[in-house]
Protein backbone atom coordinates (compact mmCIF):
# COMPACT_ATOMS: atom_id res chain seq x y z
CA UNK A 1 0.00 0.00 0.00
CA UNK A 2 1.26 3.42 -0.08
CA UNK A 3 3.14 5.63 1.89
CA UNK A 4 1.70 8.31 3.40
CA UNK A 5 3.33 11.89 4.18
CA UNK A 6 1.84 15.13 5.67
CA UNK A 7 2.77 18.64 4.51
CA UNK A 8 2.60 21.94 5.29
CA UNK A 9 0.17 24.33 6.68
CA UNK A 10 -0.19 28.13 6.53
CA UNK A 11 2.21 30.68 5.95
CA UNK A 12 3.61 33.71 5.10
CA UNK A 13 4.18 35.23 1.09
CA UNK A 14 7.16 36.07 -0.29
CA UNK A 15 8.63 35.26 -3.56
CA UNK A 16 5.91 35.38 -6.83
CA UNK A 17 5.49 32.67 -8.95
CA UNK A 18 3.50 31.93 -12.45
CA UNK A 19 1.70 28.39 -12.86
CA UNK A 20 1.65 27.23 -16.40
CA UNK A 21 -1.26 25.68 -18.24
CA UNK A 22 -4.21 26.77 -20.31
CA UNK A 23 -6.42 29.37 -19.16
CA UNK A 24 -9.63 27.39 -18.08
CA UNK A 25 -13.13 29.30 -16.49
CA UNK A 26 -16.50 28.91 -16.20
CA UNK A 27 -16.72 26.53 -19.52
CA UNK A 28 -15.38 23.90 -17.58
CA UNK A 29 -17.79 21.28 -15.61
CA UNK A 30 -16.31 20.23 -12.46
CA UNK A 31 -18.60 17.32 -11.23
CA UNK A 32 -16.72 15.78 -14.87
CA UNK A 33 -12.94 16.77 -14.23
CA UNK A 34 -10.64 14.16 -14.35
CA UNK A 35 -7.87 14.77 -11.99
CA UNK A 36 -9.60 16.94 -9.22
CA UNK A 37 -12.50 15.28 -7.89
CA UNK A 38 -14.26 15.56 -4.73
CA UNK A 39 -18.13 14.01 -3.71
CA UNK A 40 -18.27 17.05 -0.79
CA UNK A 41 -21.04 19.66 -2.51
CA UNK A 42 -19.59 22.34 -0.67
CA UNK A 43 -16.51 21.63 -2.30
CA UNK A 44 -17.63 21.17 -5.35
CA UNK A 45 -19.39 24.67 -5.73
CA UNK A 46 -15.87 26.12 -4.00
CA UNK A 47 -14.05 24.80 -7.17
CA UNK A 48 -17.22 26.07 -9.78
CA UNK A 49 -17.06 29.40 -8.30
CA UNK A 50 -12.92 29.70 -8.22
CA UNK A 51 -13.11 28.69 -11.84
CA UNK A 52 -15.41 31.40 -12.81
CA UNK A 53 -13.55 34.11 -10.47
CA UNK A 54 -9.81 33.66 -11.22
CA UNK A 55 -7.92 32.49 -14.41
CA UNK A 56 -5.07 31.22 -12.17
CA UNK A 57 -7.34 29.23 -10.33
CA UNK A 58 -8.68 27.58 -13.43
CA UNK A 59 -4.59 27.48 -14.77
CA UNK A 60 -3.77 25.16 -11.88
CA UNK A 61 -6.69 22.73 -12.55
CA UNK A 62 -5.90 22.79 -15.95
CA UNK A 63 -2.27 22.41 -15.38
CA UNK A 64 -3.44 18.73 -13.20
CA UNK A 65 -5.91 17.73 -15.48
CA UNK A 66 -2.73 17.86 -17.96
CA UNK A 67 -0.65 15.92 -15.52
CA UNK A 68 -0.60 12.15 -13.98
CA UNK A 69 -1.90 12.58 -10.85
CA UNK A 70 -4.73 12.36 -9.20
CA UNK A 71 -6.41 15.04 -6.76
CA UNK A 72 -9.31 13.96 -4.17
CA UNK A 73 -10.55 16.86 -2.03
CA UNK A 74 -12.25 15.22 1.49
CA UNK A 75 -13.55 17.17 4.51
CA UNK A 76 -11.92 17.04 7.96
CA UNK A 77 -9.73 17.80 10.12
CA UNK A 78 -6.01 18.12 9.94
CA UNK A 79 -3.22 17.19 12.44
CA UNK A 80 -2.24 18.78 13.80
CA UNK A 81 -5.83 20.81 14.10
CA UNK A 82 -4.95 24.00 13.83
CA UNK A 83 -3.64 23.47 10.05
CA UNK A 84 -6.45 25.02 7.99
CA UNK A 85 -5.90 22.22 5.25
CA UNK A 86 -3.64 20.00 4.41
CA UNK A 87 -1.99 17.76 1.89
CA UNK A 88 -1.47 13.87 1.81
CA UNK A 89 0.20 12.07 -1.08
CA UNK A 90 -0.29 8.04 -1.56
CA UNK A 91 2.23 7.39 -4.01
CA UNK A 92 2.88 3.90 -5.54
CA UNK A 93 4.08 2.90 -8.68
CA UNK A 94 0.56 2.84 -10.42
CA UNK A 95 -0.25 5.50 -9.52
CA UNK A 96 0.23 9.06 -8.14
CA UNK A 97 -2.59 10.18 -5.86
CA UNK A 98 -2.96 13.38 -3.60
CA UNK A 99 -5.51 13.57 -0.82
CA UNK A 100 -6.27 17.26 0.26
CA UNK A 101 -8.21 17.65 3.12
CA UNK A 102 -9.85 20.84 4.17
CA UNK A 103 -12.80 22.35 6.20
CA UNK A 104 -15.13 22.98 3.85
CA UNK A 105 -17.85 24.86 5.87
CA UNK A 106 -15.54 27.65 6.10
CA UNK A 107 -16.86 30.98 3.98
CA UNK A 108 -16.51 30.25 0.50
CA UNK A 109 -13.89 32.24 -0.56
CA UNK A 110 -11.66 31.43 2.10
CA UNK A 111 -12.54 28.34 1.26
CA UNK A 112 -11.79 28.65 -2.74
CA UNK A 113 -8.16 30.15 -1.51
CA UNK A 114 -7.47 27.21 0.44
CA UNK A 115 -7.95 25.06 -1.97
CA UNK A 116 -5.91 26.71 -4.56
CA UNK A 117 -3.02 26.66 -1.71
CA UNK A 118 -3.36 23.02 -1.55
CA UNK A 119 -3.91 22.51 -5.41
CA UNK A 120 -0.83 24.71 -6.23
CA UNK A 121 0.92 22.02 -3.98
CA UNK A 122 -0.06 19.26 -5.75
CA UNK A 123 1.18 21.03 -8.95
CA UNK A 124 4.28 21.18 -7.21
CA UNK A 125 4.72 17.26 -6.72
CA UNK A 126 3.21 16.33 -10.05
CA UNK A 127 5.72 18.36 -11.78
CA UNK A 128 8.42 16.12 -10.00
CA UNK A 129 8.56 12.76 -11.52
CA UNK A 130 11.63 11.69 -8.96
CA UNK A 131 8.43 11.99 -6.15
CA UNK A 132 7.87 8.23 -5.88
CA UNK A 133 7.78 7.49 -1.89
CA UNK A 134 7.78 9.18 1.39
CA UNK A 135 11.42 9.81 1.20
CA UNK A 136 11.25 11.43 -2.12
CA UNK A 137 8.96 13.44 -1.47
CA UNK A 138 10.48 14.82 2.09
CA UNK A 139 13.58 15.27 0.26
CA UNK A 140 10.85 17.50 -2.48
CA UNK A 141 10.25 19.90 -0.14
CA UNK A 142 13.26 20.13 2.07
CA UNK A 143 14.78 21.55 -1.37
CA UNK A 144 11.68 24.04 -2.34
CA UNK A 145 10.03 24.55 1.25
CA UNK A 146 10.82 25.22 4.43
CA UNK A 147 9.49 23.27 8.28
CA UNK A 148 6.19 25.08 9.27
CA UNK A 149 5.62 22.85 12.54
CA UNK A 150 7.97 20.33 14.22
CA UNK A 151 6.90 16.79 16.11
CA UNK A 152 9.34 15.63 18.75
CA UNK A 153 12.00 18.20 17.33
CA UNK A 154 11.51 17.45 14.04
CA UNK A 155 9.74 18.82 10.83
CA UNK A 156 6.16 17.23 10.88
CA UNK A 157 4.85 20.02 7.95
CA UNK A 158 6.41 21.64 5.03
CA UNK A 159 5.75 25.14 3.48
CA UNK A 160 5.99 26.83 0.47
CA UNK A 161 6.79 30.18 -0.25
CA UNK A 162 5.23 29.72 -3.74
CA UNK A 163 1.91 28.00 -2.62
CA UNK A 164 1.26 31.04 -0.20
CA UNK A 165 1.84 33.32 -2.82
CA UNK A 166 -0.23 31.52 -5.11
CA UNK A 167 -2.92 31.53 -2.64
CA UNK A 168 -2.62 35.37 -2.13
CA UNK A 169 -2.81 35.94 -6.06
CA UNK A 170 -6.30 33.92 -6.03
CA UNK A 171 -7.59 35.85 -3.33
CA UNK A 172 -7.16 39.06 -5.10
CA UNK A 173 -8.16 37.62 -8.31
CA UNK A 174 -11.23 36.87 -6.34
CA UNK A 175 -11.65 40.23 -4.78
CA UNK A 176 -11.45 42.43 -7.88
CA UNK A 177 -14.16 41.04 -9.31
CA UNK A 178 -17.71 43.48 -9.32
CA UNK A 179 -19.93 40.78 -7.28
CA UNK A 180 -22.37 38.98 -8.87
CA UNK A 181 -26.51 38.69 -8.47
CA UNK A 182 -25.74 35.94 -6.96
CA UNK A 183 -23.36 37.29 -3.68
CA UNK A 184 -25.62 40.53 -3.79
CA UNK A 185 -29.02 39.06 -3.59
CA UNK A 186 -30.59 40.87 -6.39
CA UNK A 187 -33.06 39.50 -8.93
ZN1 LIG B 1 1.03 25.12 2.17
Amino acid sequence: MAAWQRIFAAGALAATVAVCGRSVHAERDVSRATHVRSTDPRVLNALRYGLTRSASFGDVIATLDSSDQTVYIESGPCQPRELRSCLHTVLNREARIVVVRIDAGQPLKSLVAQLAHELFHAVEIAQEPSVIDAGSMRLLYERIGYPSCFDGGKPACWETRAACTFENLVKSQLASRHLNREETGRP
